[in-house]
């Protein structure tokens, strides 16, 4: 199975993909997740993505469709995996068709996470992430169990720079501009699975584990 999820920046993408590839058993490919890697280790590709995800902005189609698709190729995505962040432009969305049509695949289901502009602001204000495994908190509806680590892996958790207000703000305008243009796209292929994202984190897993069983 080939799965998206969609949603704003803080609708809680990452959160529910953490649930839903433990139970469904797929591969997370996150976007963010692989661009912030590259940026850690300084490599061409991170050095690139770095302005753009400073000021918030997408990082240009071409290089994350290139970056999205070899990471498809690995074995561990052969029969499936769950997208987080990727697609978020109309190119992107048609190119991921694409490269999945070459190796005989399509998307399956694409969960789209609605939050509401003021929920999304509280939730990334409070973000924190854990710097070794990416699986994120939050300061009062997602707190881990010792202040500061990890309840996984022990790994020190640390707040996006992305995540401070200017920034988020132009990240939820770029949402707008770029990235919902896509979820008519997937309604067109009657693909689209709406949640509602502004309940509590349990209450949206059980939503997607319903709505994806119905479908
Ligand atoms: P995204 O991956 O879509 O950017 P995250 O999964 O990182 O979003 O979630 C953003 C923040 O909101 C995190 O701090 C997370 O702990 C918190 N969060 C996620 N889902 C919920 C929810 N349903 N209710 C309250 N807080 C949530
Ligand atoms: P995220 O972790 O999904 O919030 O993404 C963080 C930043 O990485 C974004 O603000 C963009 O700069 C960049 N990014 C992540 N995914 C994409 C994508 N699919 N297309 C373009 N830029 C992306």
């Amino acid at each position: 199975m080939y799965i998206i999820l969609l949603g704003a920046p803080g609708a809680g993408k990452g959160t529910q993909a953490d649930n839903l590839s433990s139970e469904l058993n797929l591969p997370h490919i996150a976007s963010g997740d692989l661009f912030r890697e590259a940026l850690r280790k300084e490599t061409e590709l991170g050095l690139l993505a770095k302005s753009y995800m400073e000021r918030g902005e997408l990082v240009p189609d071409e290089v994350t469709i290139k970056m999205i698709l070899h990471r498809i190729e690995m074995p561990d995505c052969a029969s499936g995996c769950l997208f987080d962040g990727f697609p978020r432009t109309l190119a992107q969305a048609e190119a991921l068709d694409k490269g999945l049509a070459d190796k005989g695949k399509s998307i399956d289901k694409v969960i789209y996470i609605k939050v509401s502009d003021e929920e999304l602001l509280k939730r990334l204000g409070g973000r924190w992430l854990c710097r070794n495994c990416q699986t994120p908190y939050h300061l009062i509806t997602a707190p881990p169990k010792v202040p500061g680590k990890c309840d996984k892996c022990g790994g020190e958790l640390y707040q996006r720079e992305d995540d401070k207000e200017e920034t988020v703000k132009e990240r939820l305008r770029v949402f707008l501009a770029q990235t919902i243009p896509i979820v008519d796209y997937y309604r067109g292929q009657s693909k689209l699975i709406e949640v509602n994202g502004n309940q509590g984190i349990q209450e949206v897993a059980k939503e997607i584990m319903l709505l994806l069983k119905a479908k």
